[in-house]
């Protein structure tokens, strides 16, 4: 497969913005920097931020076991999946495949950039349908999204599935991630070099703690990243950003031990649901939240959004009718929400 003929050709001609940081990369201290505006008096982020965040990929590529050259950071992965619609996707021409129920940005990112979408529905077990989806895949059919875990169902795809997915589609495959780190699956991004049509994003939004600063990670070839690098905006991960991240992913032993204690907590959680008289199905999760179907999602929403709860509706999901999502809390959130589910029931 040649990555080159899946680009856009306005992406393949463009001549990147080169920033003031981009032209001059050395970082020592005693450097007189005079190439970028900036007001010189020192508050701590009076410097633009690395354009490349160095050290944000250095910690994330030893943790991660993953090469630097193969990591590209966004302001979110929202940030990343529209990159990658802009480098592979021609408006008014391309498609994009997507796997409902799932997340939907992948729709509303193809509708922002006018791209068609074609969707062919999980099966029974939330899995993926494979030889349907090859088969809806035309010349045009660009990106094909498989969240895994899958949000908002929680399960994994099975490995089988996937691999066959990547080997036999002609476009992108993006792996979404974004629950990995509450899953016991290896990452995809391990297996980079077999495929080079593979694109997988993760996040710190979820089991790091640190959906408030922003910060998405893309994993792909060098000739991929490179792309992406061509067209981000120099400067998309800011300083406080970087500097957040930095001081989180030091002290990854943390987050290990709270992924840890959020898994005690649902499998907690997904026990005291069965004694819940209302709820007539469990789904198995590999992530943070459970999904459940109850007698009447609607009217459990806005029964417990009555008590100062709030969970997730995904009754108007296809396949997930009557489905609430549940995103396991504290100790002490789960006990109220459980408690407040038998008291309603
Ligand atoms: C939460 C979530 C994300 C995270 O997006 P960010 O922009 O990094 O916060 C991505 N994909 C899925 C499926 C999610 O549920």
């Amino acid at each position: 497969m040649n990555i080159q003929d899946l680009i856009r050709p306005t992406v393949k001609a463009l001549k990147p913005y080169s920033s003031a940081r981009d032209e001059y990369q050395g970082n020592s201290a005693d450097m007189v920097f005079l190439d970028a505006n900036e007001n010189p008096f020192e508050n701590g982020v009076n410097r633009y931020p690395d354009p490349q965040q160095r050290t944000v990929k250095s910690l994330l590529s030893e943790i991660k076991s993953i090469p630097q050259k193969n990591i590209l950071l966004g302001n979110g992965s929202d940030e990343v999946l529209d990159l990658i619609y802009r480098a592979f996707c021609e408006p008014n021409q391309d498609n994009i495949i997507t796997l409902p129920p799932t997340y939907g940005m992948y729709s509303v990112l193809a509708n922002i950039n006018a791209v068609g979408i074609k969707s062919v529905q999980l099966d029974v077990r939330f899995q993926p349908k494979v030889d349907e989806i090859l088969s809806i895949a035309d010349l045009n059919s660009k990106l094909l999204f498989l969240c895994s875990p899958n949000n908002p169902t929680g399960n994994s795809f099975e490995a089988v599935a996937v691999e066959k997915l990547i080997r036999s589609f002609k476009g992108i495959v993006v792996i979404d991630e974004a629950y990995i780190d509450f899953s016991n699956e290896e990452s995809w991004a391990s297996r980079l070099n077999e495929f080079p049509n593979l694109i997988v994003t993760q996040t710190l939004s979820k089991a790091y703690g640190m959906a408030g600063i922003r910060l998405g990670i893309c994993y792909a070839s060098e000739e991929i990243i490179s792309v992406l690098n061509r067209i981000k905006p120099p400067y998309n991960v800011n300083e406080l950003t970087q500097q957040k991240a930095i001081a989180q992913l030091e002290q990854n032993e943390l987050t290990q031990n709270q992924v840890r204690e959020i898994l005690e907590e649902r499998d907690v959680l997904v026990k005291q649901l069965q004694n819940v008289g209302f709820v007539s199905k469990i789904y198995p999760t590999d992530a943070n939240f459970v999904l459940a179907k109850v007698d009447d999602a609607t009217k459990r929403y806005n029964q417990l959004i009555e008590k100062g709860i709030v969970v997730r509706n995904r009754t108007t999901q296809p396949g997930c009718e009557n489905c609430l999502r549940f995103t396991v809390g504290t100790p002490e959130e789960n006990k109220i929400l459980l408690d407040t589910l038998k008291s309603i029931g």
